[in-house]
């Protein structure tokens, strides 16, 4: 018997972990976890290490260092799609047969078909994103530290984020940190008023789900650091240089999209039913509609009928991957299979150093308690002692050093850099 789980992010490997400890007497199942990239990403501090607080290898942990002594099996492979029919995962390198399937390969950020995001705007999910985003800030400093016009200056130190949920939120806070504490002081060519943030919200509010309380004194400590947030307000191009928003053509030195979670588009040609996101749908135990074998969890899916239950977070994705597995185990021991129970039990966002706003089992509190809690908590969910200790050093010596903001890739091996080359070319702009 074979028991395939597809993702190694935090629902796949958590439902790795129940069916390890579930089946440990069971030599006669094979458990085998599918994923494309080598490493468990813990996804809520990349903020900081798009502001070079902590440094991107510190935030991932090797697959086979989890693994450790486990038995279960590892293949990095690219899943293509699944024939629900024969049981098969059909992946780049091959394709394997599986009895009972958990798909938890995530979600993917939408981009609404809207002109120009893939073009021209960064994305913000993985860890290549956040590297990317880092450097592309740091090198539009260089440029903008040796510009004599102001106004280019300015537009080249806008940095736009469209999306104004906690992820956009949380960044956004953390680039105004770099900007204050690291950039202005150290380009002597750039002066306070040079930098500007903006982050752009479709809906009426930023931080939806965020109790409404802490979402305004959110919203007052960005206003007051001059962070300018535009709700009701709709992206429709994104340009080389500019977004076009409500009608008007914003000049901006970088567009960050921070625009939500779909379904993932791997598996759009299988065979099974989905909610308007295009996550596929299953029922309170974690099974695939009309897919008894096969369950689902994390970003990739929604439960029927529980929207509590299927916000992207991890502890939903934990909840799913728990459930999902406890019921492959209670299958093969002809148990009944356990529903769904989970509602988000608070919020964590961080407003940069020193600030944050928390609910917590029906608690509220923001400021620099809050703070302390996001940072004790996250570093106590980080997987393994060594990112732990890693992360912990990178928080204390930049409460000693400066950050570290060495650019690690060539500008021309950026994938987003034909700005810089515009900038570079103009005449008097080259260094
Ligand atoms: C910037 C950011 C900050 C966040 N901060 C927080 C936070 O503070 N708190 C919180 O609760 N949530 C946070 N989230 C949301 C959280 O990261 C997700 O809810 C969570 O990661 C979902 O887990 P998952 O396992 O379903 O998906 P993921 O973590 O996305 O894992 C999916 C895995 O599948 C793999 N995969 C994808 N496609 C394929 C394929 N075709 N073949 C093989 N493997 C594939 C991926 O490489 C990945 O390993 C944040 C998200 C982002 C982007």
């Amino acid at each position: 018997m074979r028991i395939v789980v597809l993702g190694g992010g935090f629902a796949g490997m958590e439902a790795v972990r129940v069916l390890e400890r579930g089946l440990r007497g069971r030599t006669d199942v094979e458990i085998l976890l599918v994923s494309d990239r080598n490493y468990l990403l813990f996804t809520p501090l990349l903020p900081q290490v798009a502001s070079s607080m902590v440094e991107p290898r510190h935030i991932i942990q090797p697959i086979r260092d989890i693994r450790g002594r486990r038995r279960f099996r590892f293949r990095r492979d690219t899943v293509q799609s699944i024939d629900f029919a024969s049981r098969q995962v059909i992946m780049a390198e091959g394709s394997v047969r599986y009895d009972r399937l958990v798909i938890a390969i995530g979600g993917v950020t939408p981009t609404f078909n809207i002109p120009g995001v893939a073009e021209h705007a960064i994305g913000y999910k993985w860890l290549d994103d956040a590297a990317v985003l880092r450097d592309h800030l740091i090198d539009l400093a260089e440029h903008a530290d040796h510009e004599p016009d102001p106004e280019a200056r300015r537009r080249m130190l806008t940095v736009c984020v469209v999306g104004g949920g906690y992820t956009g939120v949380e960044l956004i806070a953390e680039l105004h940190d770099l900007f204050q504490s690291y950039i202005v002081p150290r380009y002597r060519g750039i002066d306070p008023g040079d930098y500007r943030l903006l982050v752009i919200e479709a809906s009426a509010e930023i931080l939806r789900g965020v109790h409404p309380t802490l979402a305004e004194r959110a919203r007052r400590k960005l206003w007051r650091e001059g962070i300018e947030i535009r709700t009701n307000t709709r992206v429709t191009r994104v340009l080389d240089g500019a977004v076009e928003a409500g009608g008007e053509i914003i000049p901006v030195g970088l567009t960050v999209w921070a625009a939500g979670v779909v379904g993932n588009p791997t598996l759009a040609a299988v065979d099974a039913e989905r909610d308007r996101l295009g996550r596929l749908l299953t029922l309170h135990t974690m099974q695939l509609k009309a897919h008894p074998d096969v369950y689902g969890a994390g970003d990739a899916v929604s439960v029927e009928g529980k929207p509590d239950a299927s916000i992207p977070i991890i502890p939903a994705a934990l909840a799913h991957a728990r459930l999902a597995a406890d019921n492959i185990i209670a299958e093969l021991e002809g148990r009944p299979l356990g529903a769904i129970d989970f509602a988000p039990q608070g919020m964590l966002v961080s407003l940069g150093e020193r600030d944050a706003v928390v609910e917590v089992l029906g608690l509220r509190f923001s400021g620099y308690l809050a703070w302390l809690f996001w940072n004790a908590l996250h570093l106590w969910k980080l997987v393994g002692f060594r990112k732990q200790l890693q992360v912990a050093l990178d928080w204390g010596l930049a409460q000693v050093f400066p950050r570290d903001t060495a650019m690690m890739r060539r500008p021309s091996r950026c994938t987003v850099c034909a700005h810089h080359a515009s900038v570079a070319r103009r005449p008097g702009a080259a260094a």
